[in-house]
């Protein structure tokens, strides 16, 4: 009987996929892909003899929205042909990624069995390489541009990570780069609840054993012309202070006596 899997193949080549993420390739019927470089894409091909790339799917002036859909829907027929399919996405499977999600709860709604890997994603590395412990003051993290587009309660006591920071404001859903004008309408609202020249970091993880990871810290204000990738994420310290809660506080603390 068909099924479905979504694995992830960490950030770091080689250095990141877990060893039941690699199981199931190596056992599925097909794999379909969508990595981060085409020597992630030679390195999984090797693993099974029927393996099929995503990327062309990705195509000019069409949304990514409708791409993803075209993906779920190549996958979804192999999965009702009765094959045993494996899809792996880079990083963790179901971070910041809509076609394993919608692919799951419709192969599921048909009644077949589907399921996902947790795999090593951004976050995990961010975490690990700035030394930033989300527990430590907290943290929101948001797609950038839906960030943008949403009213948001935005916590300046805690950490804020901004995802897909490189196309922020792409409302058409079809750029590469988005330009300095539309970071600079970011900038205005990010200015209503940080100093202009607070300190972020720009991060991108190596994804490759020999590439550097970048991390550059910059003044807020500096974001608007600052060069950014597909893989860029924008991390936000606090630039305040925790406050305390008085009147949780004072109720709590009747129950330490
Ligand atoms: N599933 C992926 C994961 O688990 O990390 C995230 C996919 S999401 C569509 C793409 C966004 O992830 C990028 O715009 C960026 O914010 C972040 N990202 C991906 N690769 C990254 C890297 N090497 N370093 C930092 N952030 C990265």
């Amino acid at each position: 009987d068909g099924g479905l899997v979504f694995v992830g193949t960490g950030i770091l080549l080689g250095g990141h996929m877990t060893p039941r993420a690699r199981e199931y390739i190596t056992n599925a019927d097909i794999v379909f892909m969508s990595v981060s470089s085409g020597i992630m894409e030679a390195w999984i091909s090797d693993m099974n003899q029927d393996v099929r790339s995503l990327q062309v799917f990705y195509k000019e002036e069409v949304s990514r929205k409708e791409t993803y859909n075209s993906m779920v829907n190549a996958i979804l027929s192999e999965v009702r042909d009765g094959k045993r399919v494996c899809c792996v996405l880079y990083g963790h499977p179901g971070v910041f990624a809509y076609v394993s999600h919608r692919a799951i709860e419709l192969a599921r709604n048909e009644g077949f069995t589907a399921k996902m890997e947790p795999g090593i994603s951004a976050e995990d590395c961010l975490v690990a390489d700035l030394g930033i412990d989300p527990g430590k003051y907290g943290c929101q993290q948001y797609e950038a541009t839906q960030f943008m587009l949403y009213q948001r309660k935005i916590d300046p006591s805690a950490y804020l990570i901004l995802w897909q920071i490189g196309v922020a404001g792409d409302i058409s859903l079809k750029k590469l780069e988005t330009k300095s004008s539309h970071r600079k309408i970011l900038l205005e609202l990010l200015s209503e609840h940080y100093p202009d020249d607070h300190e972020v970091i720009v991060y991108e993880a190596s994804s490759l054993p020999l590439s550097k990871t970048r991390i550059e810290k910059i003044p807020l204000n500096h974001l608007i012309d600052i060069k950014l990738h597909d893989y860029s994420t924008l991390v936000i310290p606090p630039s305040l202070p925790l406050s305390i809660n008085s009147r949780v506080e004072e109720k709590l603390r009747q129950f330490s006596y």
